[in-house]
């Protein structure tokens, strides 16, 4: 199986540091708002990705950061005069209830910055002692031109990055282009007591320390959206190298935008779907079908014709699964298809034509119907779609056939008055029984 690698710029045969298992850490939500349309579509890649990893026989460890303490966060608790905390706790809630609609897997660990300060106190403590970092105004700085690989994840040079800084830059740091690990207590902000100073953590730190206690040293896969590829992964490799003397991570696997006009989708410009609004509108499966229409690393325009489109899709697949249940086996040329198309860097837009196309087949060939709704059921379930409109069908058809096996008990016992109420009854809600000689049918209109 190949994965892009950003770090590299190539596709990478994937293979894990420890045999069928993956060490994965996926930077999750800095904790300020409800998810929008975007977010959904980023973790949807990476519930993908470790759906087929899993498929692939591996044992996936799969780590997502809350990001529970930032300026944002104390910005917003002291606009709403409310406690910092109860934000973040209330918008971690949030993000895990539409995990769940989402039908996300869970993951393994929800690591909390506030819950990892001691070590990030400590890593922070090595870079000093290396020399890869200094104390400046009760600030600790990154000191970017002692990590000889900078820039090698953005393909930045400092040269670049200088130019590129045209604020005023932070008095206390040397050069423009580091960054903080640990600000300095200001007025009103939460606070931690440290070696340096009374402060808190910067954000970059905050997934060094969260990746390395859970996952160690060197992981398998780290991953976000491609927004975060600088400053924010440049700054994590850059300060977990230092600290660890080892590579950080083997891939760095980044998502492309959900956009509105071409625009990242995002709150601070206002160009946004909010999850709750989207969800409304579509179910969660319709959803996942429109983001695996385009490639994990493309940019994907939110519309309305291709989520219609999606909704077409979806109903072409459940119509298709609901005619032919029953016993079936794997189709082999199906399956085999659709690993290609997903071992070459999940090509999800290939491996959902394919289905489309079995589909078409199935239905000029009742033969292998069964045999392909079978190994459909399986690709959807890699997929992360959920198929619980089936039980639920399964349980429509048991209840109509308890119905009509009461109405028969009260047409033996002549009670056609209450026989007939039943019959007339299940035809206003659009079901119809036929009594024919070989008992009664039914049909859903
Ligand atoms: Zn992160
Ligand atoms: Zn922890």
């Amino acid at each position: 199986m190949k994965l892009f690698d950003t770090l590299s710029s190539t596709l990478k045969e994937f293979k894990p540091i420890e045999k069928n298992k993956v060490k994965m850490y996926v930077c999750g939500m800095t904790v300020q708002d409800v998810p929008h349309a975007g977010h959904l579509r980023t973790f949807t890649s990476f519930d993908i990705l470790r759906r087929y990893l899993e498929y692939k026989g591996y044992e996936v460890i799969y780590v997502q950061n809350f990001t529970d303490i930032d300026d944002k966060i104390i910005n917003k608790s002291k606009e709403l005069n409310i406690d910092w905390r109860k934000l973040a706790y209330k918008y971690e809630s949030e993000y895990i209830k539409y995990a769940k609609i989402m039908n996300f897997k869970d993951v393994e660990f929800y690591p909390k910055a506030t819950l990892h300060i001691q070590e990030i106190i400590e890593i922070i403590q090595s870079l000093l002692n290396k020399n890869f970092a200094y104390i400046s105004n009760g600030n600790v700085w990154f000191d970017v031109e002692k990590f000889e690989r900078y820039g090698k994840l953005s393909k930045k040079s400092l040269d670049e990055l200088i130019s590129g800084y045209r604020i005023e830059p932070d008095l206390s740091k040397r050069k423009p282009y580091d960054f903080a690990l640990w600000k300095a207590y200001k007025e009103g902000e939460p606070y931690w007591y440290s070696p340096f100073s009374k402060g808190r953590p910067g954000w970059h730190i905050e997934c060094s320390a969260m990746s390395i206690t859970h996952l160690g040293k060197t992981i398998d896969i780290h991953g976000g959206a491609e927004d975060l590829i600088f400053p924010h992964h440049e700054n994590e490799i850059a300060q977990s190298e230092a600290f660890t003397g080892q590579v950080f991570s083997n891939f760095w696997i980044h998502t492309g935008f959900l956009t509105i006009g071409g625009e990242k989708m995002s709150k601070s410009t206002g160009l946004f779907f909010s999850a709750k609004d989207l969800l409304e509108h579509y179910d969660p499966n319709v959803i996942r079908l429109f983001f695996l229409k385009a490639h994990y690393r493309s940019p994907l325009e939110f519309s309305n014709e291709l989520l219609e489109d999606a909704k077409n899709g979806w109903y072409r697949i459940k119509n298709f699964l609901l005619e032919f249940k029953d016993e079936g086996k794997i189709y082999n040329d199906l399956l085999n298809q659709f690993e290609l198309a997903m071992d070459e860097n999940l090509n999800t837009p290939k491996a959902l034509a394919i289905i489309f196309e079995y589909i078409n087949l199935a239905y000029k060939n009742f033969d292998i119907a069964n045999d392909i709704a079978f190994t459909i059921r399986m690709i959807l379930n890699i997929l992360g779609f959920n198929l619980d409109f089936e039980v639920k069908n399964n349980k429509l058809e048991e209840l109509i056939n308890f119905i009509v096996e009461i109405r028969q008990d009260l047409r033996k016992q002549r009670n056609f008055e209450i026989s007939d109420k039943i019959r007339n009854r299940l035809k206003e809600i659009g079901i119809i029984l036929e009594d024919t000689k070989e008992g009664t049918k039914w049909k859903i209109i």
